[in-house]
């Protein structure tokens, strides 16, 4: 394994120093970055980014969850290129064009027609508003305007926006912005980390489903939707539970008329091994949200896909029964063309079959971490692994920092949430590349738990 000393040479150093002047980088204490290094990235090949000055890293978080089939991958390039030189862009109200209809038809079929229509913005956080008004709206014209309130769950991350950020469960977000905030209910977490002693993660599923359940009851004649990430709560840990959970709350929203909204806009796109999460569950929700994996990682695209019979909720001559949202690059044709491409290639080259090989490789090549004495909860599902590093607590806040750090020099990519390491690759490790994550991660996990 190459262990090589991160430095960046002039022209990087360059790019950095501009950087730091005039981009404000998100999701970043900009002061950090008087110790933490900002990397230039000059481009991109499959798993890896390549810096500068001969540096490269390996990919093991895609990008944050979006790369799901390789940097600069030819084929989705090939498909690009013609669609931009057919048709960059053009309105959607008024007009359409052929790949957001192909787009939409492709998906619709992947829920065999049961989530047949499909409602366009470009960001993750978008595409969570769009689900939640369009819940409310549905209500509304259903003559049930009271249905206001939303349940999310402990731990949950749905985006930053206002609203999303209103069914999102994370301290630091809530006690920065909670003023501002329409609080949803939260309920309790099903993840599998929770079970009491000789519990098993169906258990601990169901009893957090008894809450919601108790909730609604209280409350389901005021409330429009349970939104929940499918399997895997990402953002706040990789919080894995049992799909018994999906399946009691597909139940209980059936029984007392709430919406189930599913955001798959992490865990979507063959993350969790089948194409949607939900399908793990043999449930449907009544919208999907996706965005990150969908356009392989290339251009910024989300979308809502619903039922019929919501559609038809807002099917009227009434312009304020229709569903009032827009952007303006909704359904831009470059990014529906990088979907299309990716979606080609998740069915020629059947990735969610060769995904199992991948990760039966991966996980073999993770076994000196899943029994090292310092890590807890070694968790994996479909191609995403986590486990929780138990780190004395003064090194607690600089853990994932120094992961980063040390990361770097290992050649990957890593960005810990917390003391919770995760790796989430594109779907293109070969095994030199498999065996290169693990060492890596070990190599990283070893040294900063040494202090170094
Ligand atoms: C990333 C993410 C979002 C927000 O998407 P953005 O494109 O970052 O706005 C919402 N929900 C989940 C589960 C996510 O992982």
């Amino acid at each position: 394994m190459t262990v090589r000393d991160f430095a960046q040479g002039p022209v990087a150093q360059d790019w950095v120093d501009r950087s730091l002047r005039s981009v404000w980088h998100p999701c970043t204490q900009m002061q950090h970055h008087e110790s933490l290094p900002l990397v230039a990235i000059s481009r991109g090949q499959g798993a890896w980014l390549f810096d500068h000055d001969g540096g490269r890293y390996l990919d093991a978080i895609s990008s944050w969850w979006v790369n799901v089939l390789g940097h600069a991958n030819p084929r989705i390039n090939a498909q690009l290129k013609a669609q931009l030189d057919q048709l960059e862009h053009v309105m959607l109200a008024g007009f359409t064009h052929e790949p957001v209809v192909a787009l939409s038809e492709k998906l619709s079929e992947l829920t065999d027609q049961t989530l047949g229509h499909c409602f366009y913005a470009s960001d993750g956080a978008s595409a969570v508003e769009i689900a939640l008004k369009m819940s409310f709206h549905f209500w509304r014209n259903s003559g049930r305007a009271q249905k206001q309130e939303f349940v999310c769950l402990q731990g949950s991350y749905h985006g930053e926006t206002l609203g999303a950020l209103a069914v999102t469960d994370v301290q630091l977000f809530r006690d920065a912005y909670g003023p501002l905030l329409n609080r949803a209910h939260v309920a309790a977490t099903p993840d599998a980390r929770s079970a009491q002693p000789h519990e098993s993660a169906a258990e601990v599923a169901l009893r957090a489903a008894a809450q919601v359940e108790t909730l609604l009851q209280e409350r389901a004649g005021h409330i429009a939707a349970v939104i929940v990430e499918p399997l895997v709560q990402c953002a706040t840990g990789m919080a894995m539970y049992d799909a018994v959970y999906l399946q009691r709350l597909r139940q209980l929203c059936d029984q007392y008329q709430v919406h189930l909204i599913a955001d798959e806009i992490a865990v979507g796109c063959g993350r969790t091994g089948t194409f949607f999460a939900c399908e793990q569950a043999g449930i449907w929700p009544d919208f999907i949200c996706l965005s990150k994996g969908i356009s392989g990682g290339y251009l910024p695209l989300s979308l809502v896909m619903t039922r019929d019979e919501i559609y038809q909720g807002f099917y009227s001559s009434d312009v304020s029964r229709g569903f009032l949202h827009s952007h303006s690059y909704t359904g831009n044709p470059l990014a529906c063309r990088a979907a299309l491409a990716t979606l080609q290639i998740f069915e020629e080259d059947n990735v969610l079959a060769q995904n199992q090989d991948r990760a039966k490789r991966l996980s073999e090549a993770l076994k000196p971490l899943a029994q090292h004495e310092r890590v807890q909860h070694f968790r994996h599902k479909g191609m995403i692994w986590a486990f929780d590093v138990e780190v004395e607590k003064p090194m607690e806040a600089e853990f994932a920092r120094r992961c980063f750090m040390r990361g770097l020099e290992h050649e990957i990519l890593l960005r810990p949430i917390g003391t919770s390491v995760y790796l989430m690759p594109p779907y293109c490790l070969d095994e030199e590349e498999t065996q290169h994550l693990a060492d890596s991660t070990l190599a990283v996990v070893e040294q900063v738990l040494d202090g170094r």
